[in-house]
């Protein structure tokens, strides 16, 4: 009987303590969920402003060859501000669409394409901030790149990681872009890398460097502009294309990030045509 009532007693006991336990989360997502809705409508709501300070920036640097130097210079850091600004809320917008755990909401519009003439798209972006830093920029890559994936999800993937190499490698350094598709006896997949001789990542904050708002020198990030999103939402895309990020990086020594994506096998009658 003792023993009986021992197992009924701890069961009880069990049983009050999840109740109790899943009354506490209620609350929290319910408020986690509502901010949530908060930053999305915000940043929604702050896109359309922004956008047109943006289109007016640019009209004003259109006219600029009349400028004075002061005004010239002013309208190029306005220019960089609205931008930042623009991406910021674009990030908070990805955050909001995360799930509680933080994981990848992502609603993927994956389709066949060649992926090589968007690799040299997206370097060409970067030449001129390069340049501006004295940085050397180079990209290795196949001639063709047949995969499946969401086009504008890979672009912002290589665009965190280029902008990231950028911001923290010092002048006269280097970046390279990677990007090849390797066939194995388990299949096919995309392999991306980013490659920089920058300042490099310590062991320590390589394992928090894709939480959110994670920064591992938070006066010298905020100096660059950075908030600590974009490693996450960078993670995000990976896994919403099922693959894995990763880094190799030493403090002071550089830094490669790599990304490895599996690739369904490849239809070439489709692809082509
Ligand atoms: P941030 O907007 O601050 O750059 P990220 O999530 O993109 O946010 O990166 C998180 C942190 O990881 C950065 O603040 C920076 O300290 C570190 N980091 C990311 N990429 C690099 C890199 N290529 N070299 C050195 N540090 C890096």
């Amino acid at each position: 009987v003792f023993g009986a009532l021992a197992v009924l007693f701890i069961s009880l006991g069990v049983w009050l303590s999840h109740l109790m336990s899943k009354r506490a989360l209620v609350p929290i997502q319910q408020s986690y969920r509502r901010q949530q809705e908060f930053v999305a409508d915000a940043s929604h709501e702050l896109r359309t402003p922004l956008s047109v300070i943006l289109s007016s920036v640019e009209a004003l640097e259109m006219g600029d060859e009349e400028s004075d130097p002061f005004t010239r210079k002013m309208v190029k850091g306005l220019k960089a501000e609205v931008k930042r600004m623009n991406r910021l809320i674009g990030d908070l917008l990805t955050l909001a669409r995360s799930d509680d755990e933080g994981k990848a909401r992502l609603v993927l519009k994956k389709e066949e394409f060649d992926f090589a003439p968007d690799a040299e798209k997206i370097l060409q972006t970067f030449d001129r901030l390069a340049r501006d830093k004295s940085i050397t920029l180079s990209l290795e890559s196949s001639r063709e790149l047949p995969i499946h994936g969401d086009r504008d999800k890979l672009i912002q993937l290589l665009y965190i990681l280029l902008d990231n190499s950028i911001k923290y490698t010092p002048s006269g350094g280097s970046v390279t872009l990677s990007c090849r598709i390797d066939q194995n006896a388990s299949g096919r997949t995309f392999i991306l890398s980013v490659q920089d001789t920058g300042i490099g990542i310590g062991k320590e904050d390589q394992l928090r460097i894709f939480d959110r708002f994670y920064r591992v020198d938070k006066a010298r990030t905020r100096k660059e502009g950075g908030h600590g999103l974009g490693l996450s939402i960078a993670k995000w895309i990976v896994e919403g294309h099922e693959g894995v990020i990763s880094v190799q990086s030493e403090s002071g020594g550089g830094s490669e990030f790599r990304v490895v994506i599996p690739l369904p096998p490849e239809r070439p009658m489709s692809f082509f045509y």
